[in-house]
Parts: structure tokens; sequence; C-alpha cells
């Protein structure tokens, strides 16, 4: 069979883009091409979200016990499909097998969440409010709501919007990313089969032009938006503009306090995974260590050592723990990113450009460490998003905090060390929002809000957990004289 071309889904069916513009979508460990993915036109989104409008007027009428069942019904579908799932993830975006399958349980887990729809859109009263007046608040679905998502968790980041918004009785038009666009079909498809009626989730795949069209649309009433900062802060503005809630998920620039009384196995098995897992392609990656103190020398010791040790290559082999970057751009971007840092004087003490297999298409760049790096340095300053960790050394925990709360970034911080008291200090003191203790990624489930600050988030309200059910419904109160 050649390769064919995605289609649209909207209105429970399969469209045809009427643009006539696509991109190739290549398999990043192999090169080879998996698909086409339509650039879709303005038309194409227009259809989307006026079918959208009108699958809301029943839908949001539709009674919430029976929404859920029919995210009962999915879960089990998604449960059932699991491998498919994750092949597929590992197929667009490179990631090992054993990390999209990871990703497959935490949008599984998004639909659990959602599930609960009749609790989660409870509302509240007061019986007295003075005499014989009574006093309300219920909650109720907000409209069309518009998704627009990043390629590096093509399961799990979709699914931090869409159950949840249709849950509670929104309508959805997603744009997934056009460098991983085939799972987000085969979402939708099970969601159909699992019987979401037409029209309450489609997909518009495509680039900025659907993006745009969503920030402008005036039957679009919200917007959840993950991505890189830039886009972020883009789509946060133009939404907000537009009259919108947006909440806008953004870049980051993790870093992990390594403190001298820390258990540097522990450390270092979460700090490989958590720098090298997924390619560094992790918004909540380690891309920077804080070694405190004398911990540095043995340190490294032990972490090159682990590094030497990861097994690169397709993700879809046994064993392959390192898979490619998403794409040969991102690819050249990184080995420049090795370029700059030698250069501004930091010490390659791992060169990931010598593990680049040769006889490979994909697009490989082996695990990489900087010692000796500094904040005026762009490898400290940028989100490399990629498997490059830099190491940078202080004498103290203050100084360490210090540090941490200067990157422009703060979706999260991490530290290991046996102390409690060195856990207070750094959880009161850090200006990051999701925080782990001997731990790598400290990701919330999602029952819990995924908290980004600084430049890592545009917004109020963050996606899961209660904020997202705030984000995805609007209240009414209601004042009755008895
Ligand atoms: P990206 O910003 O390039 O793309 C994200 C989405 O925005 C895509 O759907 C893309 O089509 C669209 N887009 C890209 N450029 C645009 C433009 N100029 N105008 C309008 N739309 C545009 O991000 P990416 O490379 O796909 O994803 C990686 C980034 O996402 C990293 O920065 C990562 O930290 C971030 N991320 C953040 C979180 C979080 O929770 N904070 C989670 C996952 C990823």
């Amino acid at each position: 069979m050649g390769v064919h071309t995605l289609k649209n889904f909207v209105g429970g069916e399969w469209v045809t883009s009427t643009s006539g513009r696509a991109e190739p979508v290549p398999n990043p460990a192999t090169g080879d091409i998996l698909a086409y993915v339509p650039l879709s036109n303005r038309e194409d989104l227009d259809q989307a979200v006026s079918i959208a409008k009108e699958a809301f007027k029943t839908w949001s009428k539709t009674a919430v016990p029976r929404r859920a069942r029919i995210l009962f019904r999915y879960q089990q579908l998604l449960v059932e499909n699991w491998e498919e799932l994750a092949r597929l993830v590992t197929l667009e975006n490179g990631k090992s097998y054993g990390e999209a399958y990871g990703e497959v349980q935490r949008g599984i887990e998004c639909v659990e969440f959602a599930a609960g729809a009749p609790t989660l859109m409870m509302g509240k009263q007061l019986p007295d409010i003075a005499t014989n007046l009574e006093s309300g608040m219920y909650r109720y679905p907000i409209g069309v709501v518009g998704g627009i998502t990043p390629f590096n968790f093509p399961m799990m980041v979709p699914c931090w919007m869409y159950p949840l918004a249709i849950a509670c009785g929104n309508t959805f038009v997603l744009k997934p990313s056009e460098r991983t666009p085939l799972l987000a079909n085969r979402l939708a498809e099970l969601f159909k089969e699992a019987g979401l009626p037409d029209g309450v989730l489609n997909i518009v795949h495509g680039g900025k032009d659907i993006v745009n069209g969503l920030l402008e649309h005036s039957d679009v009433k919200a917007i959840s938006f993950v991505g890189s900062q830039p886009v972020a802060e883009y789509v946060y503005k133009t939404a907000a503009n537009h009259g919108k809630r947006v909440q806008a998920l953004a870049g980051a620039k993790n870093h992990s306090i390594v403190m001298p009384d820390a258990d540097l196995d522990l450390a270092i098995n979460q700090i490989i995974n958590a720098a090298f897992g997924s390619a560094g392609e992790r918004c909540m990656a380690a891309s920077v260590i804080v070694a405190v103190g004398g911990v540095a020398e043995p340190f490294l010791e032990k972490l090159v050592q682990a590094a030497d040790e990861i097994k690169i290559g397709n993700g879809l082999e046994e064993g392959v723990f390192l898979g490619p970057v998403i794409r040969e751009s991102h690819k050249e971007k990184t080995l420049k990113y090795i370029e700059i840092g030698a250069e501004e004087g930091a010490s390659l003490v791992r060169d990931g450009r010598k593990d680049v297999i040769e006889d490979k298409e994909g697009y490989f760049v082996g695990p990489t460490i900087f010692d000796h790096v500094k904040t005026n340095m762009k490898i400290w300053q940028d989100e490399i998003f990629a498997p490059v960790l830099s190491i940078v050394r202080v004498d103290t925990l203050d100084e360490a905090i210090e540090l941490t709360n200067q990157s422009e970034f703060a979706n999260g911080a991490c530290i290991y060390t046996k102390d409690g008291g060195n856990v207070r200090k750094f959880r009161d003191e850090i200006d990051a929002g999701m925080l782990g203790v001997n731990l790598g990624v400290p990701a919330p489930m999602a029952f819990f809000p995924f908290s980004g600050w600084k430049n890592s988030f545009y917004g109020d309200l963050h996606a899961n957990g209660s904020d997202g059910v705030e984000f995805y419904t609007r209240k009414k109160m209601i004042t009755t004289r008895w």
C-alpha cells in the first residue's frame, strides 16, 4: 500500500482537506515516510467549527452521567488498543516503546479522570444567605473549545484537553502537531466507536494557519495550547485579544539540585531517565544539574558511566532506551548547541555526536554532558529539547536555589537529598510549579493541575485536575427567594 494522505475528522467522518497541500511525516528513526499530513485551510476549519457549534446544542444538554458513560467505554477501548497506540507513538515520535507505553497510560488516566464528570461538575449551594433567600452555583459548558498540541506527547497532551472538555459538555476542534498527526486520528476513531456523537470531537490537521484560525474564530470560546514558549506567548496574547479564555503551557529548563548527602545511585538512575529518556524531548526533562559542594566529582563519574551504557536506536527495538530526535532539522540544531557550548567554554564531558550512527537514516544524537556550565551561556539559558545535559557547580543549597530561580522558565525542579530541612527549604523557596524530591520527572497525574510558572505557562487555570474543570466550565449563580 502506498503512503497515504491523512484526512481530517469532521462531523464523525473522514474529510479530505480542500487545500490540496500536504507535507510528509517521516519516522524519525528511519526517515521513512509514514504518511502525508494535510495543511488544511480556513475553509476546512470553518466547516469543523460550525459542525462543532451545532453539535454543542445537543451535547451540552446530554445528561452528564450519559456523557460519562461514553468516557468509560472510551477508556475500555483505549486499554484494549494500548499496544497499537504505543506503537504508533513510537513510530511517529521516535521515543522508546516503553516510554510510549507509559505515555498511553498517562493519556488513559486523563480519560478516567474525565469520566468523573458527574462529581466534577457539581455546583454549590447555601440555603440561607438571608431570611428565605437561597443561593446556588451551577456549572455549564462554554461552547466550542480549540486545542493545539505539540509533537512530544502525541497521546498524553491531547488527552489533557479533549476528554475533560467533552465530559464537561463542550465540543472540540483539535489541531494536532503536524509532526505527529497519526495517533490523533486513531484516538478520534476510537472515541466514535465508544459512542461519541458526531461533531463533538473534530480534528483539523495543519500548521499555523489553523492555529490562527482557531485563535480568531468568534465561535471558538476557549483555547488550550501546549508547545514552545514563543508560540505559547503568542497564542495567549492573540486568543485573549479575541476575547477567549486561554491556557498556554510552554517550554522549560528544569533544574535538578544534587546535594552532597544524596543517594547517588538513586539520583543517577532518575537523572539518566529524566535527562535522556524520550531523547530529552519532555517539558519535564532534567536539563540542568546543580551539583552542590563536593558531590560534582563522584556524581559526574557515575553519570558518564551510566550514559555510556545507554542503548541508542529505533525505539521499537528491544532494549533501546534513547531514540532519535523528532526531525533532521532538530538534530542539526542540537549539534549546533553542542558546538556553542564548547565555544562558550563549558567542558564537554560526554560528546553525543560521537554516538551518531552513520549507517542509520534516523535523527540520532547520543547523550551529551557539559560540566562547568555558567548562567551567561546559551546552553544554560535556552531550552535545547534534546539529550543535552548541563552541570553547574555551586557551594551551597542557597546558591543552588538562587541559580535555579534565575531561569526564565519554571516548569519543574528537583532535589536529591536525605535531609528533611533541605527538602523544606527547597519546597518553600523554589519558584517553580512542579517539584520532585528524589524523583526525576515530577509530572503530576491527571487529577492534579499541571502547574508550570513564569515563562513556562501563560494563563490562570492550568491543564488537568480541578483547574481543568474550572477552565472548561462557566458558572451561573442563582439566588432564590422562597
Ligand atoms: P511548537 O511550539 O513548535 O508547536 C506546538 C503547536 O503550535 C503545534 O501544533 C504547531 O503546529 C503550532 N505552531 C508552531 N509554530 C507556530 C506559529 N509560529 N504560529 C502558530 N502556531 C504554531 O512546539 P513543539 O516543538 O511541537 O513542542 C515542544 C515544545 O512544547 C517544547 O518547548 C516543550 O517544552 C513544550 N511542551 C510544554 C509542555 C508543558 O506542559 N509546559 C508539555 C509538552 C511540551
